[in-house]
């Protein structure tokens, strides 16, 4: 920790729900997870070791899910000629305003001028196409983990929103149109999976409106999560390309009959952004607030001692945190001299470490350990043996009281609309996301967006039956026939 050592500066001072910007750089900066770039670069950040393992447990979880369901990791050029960029006209339009271009390689001008990738489909697509021939190359699935630079004009939010962020970029080439949708799915359930069951944070999914789809895309799907104060985050988003990039890049296949076909393709990506919607989720004015699934220790055991207890104590402290580690629960020993334990506590708390495990001269004597649950500080008394299990209970208990915390605020933040001044008046309200019918017309979003911030965040898939436009019913903004739900919401 980089601040005073008198413990003044070390807390949070923002609240969560009255300042939510202020109290989240706050957390973000104090718990140790980022720092902001330096001055004339604004839009970057440094992401520290803590914020870093972060993103690596994400990782480590998304590239087993890949690699188990037919992906490959490869690498490609962090520049693309801007000729490569050019082939797909989507995507040139889509991105033109937002790509950072080389111009000049040490004194000498280029002669073509190279983009910083802000997305990597128009060079990955032309070598695709170099490696597939026939239908027995495909599917082909390829992704690679690196930085993207988008220089967006709105201001920098840490993980959330910055001009250069870290990903993953899946892309992949199929034989039908059926094939690729099927790809798309699969990586968005894996999304999904990945929210409900590493980051304890339900999603809703859905598809992006006509005008709102990735550049030269046939649809784009999306998860999306509802933050505490009320705004949307766009989670992850996944890809159906069609063949519009296949016949940009002459991506084709000899199929069985030894015809000449093109493929259908997909890409897939999730940013850090998860990192802010993980801490925007769960972190509250104590600071930060992180499931076991992903904290870089999940257990910290914290021994209390006078000087004549000191050896007992610090002897049994120590028994417990091996027993933990033996079985595989990444646990700290806090045995520093010079902190006293109330210093400890606020500084594991303020670091989102999820279980606290506190032994004192009682305990040993009693043969237990008190834990206490970072979220809510409930505190309980478990017996010494079998610990291990014990640790393991608890960390499932936190985890269910922060997936439940959070389902709850999605559960009240959904409510219906019919007409627009409803709309207004429930997103100025409430926040969350407000459903009503919906022309498909990019002007009735406009409209919306102009008088409160909000968009559609997300519409339907053709089948949730449940979810769709019931016949007869007329679009909230405009009064035309509806044509499908929309979801409004404001977003980060
Ligand atoms: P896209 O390629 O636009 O579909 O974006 C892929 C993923 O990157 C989505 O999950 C977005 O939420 C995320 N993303 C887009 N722009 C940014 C940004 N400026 N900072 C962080 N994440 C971003």
């Amino acid at each position: 920790m980089s601040d005073g050592d008198d413990g003044q500066d070390l807390g949070i001072t923002e609240s969560k729900e009255y300042s939510t910007g202020e109290w989240y750089a706050e957390v973000v900066q104090k718990a140790g997870l980022a720092n902001y770039g330096p001055e004339g670069m604004s839009g970057f950040i440094v992401t520290r070791p803590r914020g870093y393992a972060l993103w690596e447990a994400i990782q480590d979880e998304l590239d087993g899910a890949f690699k188990a369901t037919g992906v490959q990791n490869a690498y490609f050029p962090l520049l693309i000629p801007e000729s490569y960029l050019e082939k797909e006209k989507d995507v040139v339009e889509g991105f033109d305003p937002e790509v950072a271009w080389v111009t000049q390689g040490g004194y000498e001008e280029l002669e073509e001028r190279l983009a910083v990738r802000p997305t990597s489909e128009s060079i990955i697509a032309p070598y695709m196409a170099q490696w597939v021939r026939s239908h027995r190359d495909l599917p082909l699935r390829v992704n690679q983990w690196c930085s993207v630079v988008r220089w967006e004009a709105t201001d920098t939010k840490p993980f959330f929103r910055t001009k250069e962020f870290l990903w993953q970029e899946g892309h992949t080439a199929h034989e039908s149109h059926d094939e690729a949708w099927n790809e798309t799915m699969t990586r968005l359930d894996q999304y999904e999976d990945l929210y409900r069951d590493t980051l304890a944070i339900p999603v809703l999914r859905g598809q992006k409106p006509e005008h709102d789809k990735f550049p030269g895309a046939h649809t784009t799907t999306t998860v999306e999560a509802l933050m505490p104060d009320g705004k949307s985050v766009q989670g992850a988003t996944s890809h159906h390309l069609g063949q519009s990039f296949a016949e940009a890049f002459d991506l084709t296949f000899a199929d069985e009959d030894e015809e000449e076909r093109v493929a259908h393709t997909t890409s897939w990506g999730l940013s850090w952004r998860a990192l802010g919607a993980l801490i925007m989720t769960h972190s509250d004015d104590q600071g930060l607030v992180l499931p076991p699934t992903v904290a870089p220790e999940q257990v910290v055991v914290v021994p209390i001692w006078q000087e004549e207890t000191r050896d007992d104590v610090l002897q049994y402290a120590t028994g417990v945190a091996a027993d933990l580690e033996d079985a595989g629960v990444r646990v700290e020993l806090d045995d520093r001299d010079e902190r006293n334990p109330g210093f400890k506590f606020n500084e594991h708390e303020l670091k989102g470490v999820p279980v606290r495990f506190e032994i004192g001269p009682h305990e040993v004597e009693d043969g237990e350990v008190t834990v206490v649950h970072r979220p809510d500080g409930e505190e309980s008394t478990v017996s010494r043996e079998g610990i291990a299990d014990a640790a393991q209970e608890h960390m499932d208990e936190v985890y269910a009281k922060l997936y439940a915390a959070a389902e709850e605020n999605l559960g009240d933040g959904v409510r219906d609309a019919d007409s627009r001044e409803e709309i207004l008046g429930t997103i100025g309200q409430h926040g969350g996301y407000v459903r009503a019918p919906w022309c498909g017309e990019e002007d009735c979003e406009t409209e919306i967006k102009e008088q409160i911030a909000a968009e559609i965040v997300l519409v339907p898939f053709e089948d949730d039956v449940d979810k769709r436009v019931h016949e007869g019913e007329d679009c909230a903004v405009c009064g035309e026939t509806a044509e499908e739900t929309a979801y409004f919401a404001k977003s980060y």
